[in-house]
């Protein structure tokens, strides 16, 4: 008989959590994802302990029916794409299909779904088993309990920092959803205290001022641009205000909250020479484009993506914020003569 075998489910998912669910901040970040891509006009986050102990995400997406609810935690289970094609389309945060199965495998989850139309359905998990299965109530929008993280995998629970850096790592998830989606009301609770609230309204300068301060938001120049293959609209921050981190330099592509090194440079050329050498301005952009001229399937994380109109992108970003500025008169108007 042959030595090679075929994982069972559950330690594939075990594996698979390593790459996915690398901390608290990930589950939170995974189970925001699948609400606002459920539709949801708001999502609540409790924690406890920095989500160590309890992480608690409702919603008033969509929700899921029986069936549905069940295959969701199925690795590579997933109603966001269906065929190679869809692959280089993908409109929603999420895609691969893995978050619940992850997630599942490595804590004790409860999930309680419904579309509304019927009786909710409540699912017990244990490090990805299924122990108990029974209705719920009817409330369109989906439930999701996510318990003891990391039990059984000691060595990644060992990894784990103080709570304090946890609930960092969870409230940069958290401006970052709210800065992508200013349509959503957020809110977050750690160990029965509030920390963070947007009211879902749609003004990005409101949730500005929510994570960054109304100083700041004061201080903010709206920008807006549109080519034949980009959108962009924004906040660009007066140079008068800078940081000494790149971190307050925010893209948002189609929805999703992105790093990338090369286009926060193209940003700081459009600042010119206003800024300080070695600091970083306060943006917030967001970028609309056809899926198919950005591949964010390059990391389990999704949080690095390349464009195939880098070029051309980086010069509508360059020129849109050296415009804002000129506007403001901040950079005097001299054209080179022909
Ligand atoms: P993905 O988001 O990549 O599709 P997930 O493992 O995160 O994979 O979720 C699997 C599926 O479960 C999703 O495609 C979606 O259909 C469903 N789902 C997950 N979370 C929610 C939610 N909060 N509301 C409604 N449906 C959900
Ligand atoms: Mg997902």
């Amino acid at each position: 008989m042959g030595r090679i075998q075929l994982m069972p489910d559950h330690l594939s998912n075990k594996i698979a959590a390593g790459e996915v669910v690398e901390r608290p901040a990930s589950v939170v970040k995974e189970l925001v994802e699948n609400s606002i891509d459920a539709g949801a006009a708001w999502v609540n986050v409790e924690l406890l302990e920095a989500g160590l102990e309890r992480i608690r995400i409702t919603d008033n997406g969509a929700g899921m029916d029986q069936e549905d609810c069940e295959r969701a935690f199925y690795r590579h289970a997933t109603s966001k794409i269906s065929n190679e094609n869809d692959l280089f389309h993908v409109r929603t945060l999420g895609f691969r299909g893995e978050a619940l199965a992850s997630i599942a495998a490595v804590s004790r989850l409860t999930i309680q779904t419904s579309t509304g139309n019927e009786a909710g359905t409540k699912l017990d998990l244990e490090g990805g088993k299924l122990v108990n299965e029974s209705k719920s109530d009817a409330r369109q929008g989906t439930d999701i309990t996510v318990e003891e993280l990391f039990f059984n995998t000691p060595a990644r629970l060992k990894y784990m920092k103080t709570i304090h850096t946890e609930l960092g790592h969870i409230t940069d998830v958290m401006n970052r959803m709210a800065l992508a989606h200013p349509e959503v009301k957020f809110t977050c609770t750690h160990n029965e205290k509030q920390i963070f609230q947007t009211n879902g309204r749609g003004d990005l300068l409101q949730v500005v001022a929510n994570i960054y301060g109304v100083n700041v938001a004061r201080k903010m120049v709206p920008i807006e641009a549109e080519t034949l293959d980009f959108k962009v609209k924004g906040y660009v921050a007066k140079p008068e205000i800078y940081r000494a981190s790149r971190n307050y330099m925010s893209t948002i592509v189609n929805g999703r909250f992105i790093r990338h090194i090369p286009l926060n440079k193209a940003v700081l050329q459009g600042y010119h020479t206003l800024l300080p050498i070695g600091k970083s301005p306060i943006v917030v952009l967001n970028i609309e484009m056809d899926p198919i001229l950005v591949d964010v399937n390059v990391h389990p994380s999704k949080l690095e993506v390349r464009f195939s109109k880098e070029k051309e992108l980086f010069e509508v970003l360059e020129e849109t914020i050296r415009r804002a500025f000129r506007k403001e008169t901040l950079i005097p108007n001299v054209e080179q003569s022909k």
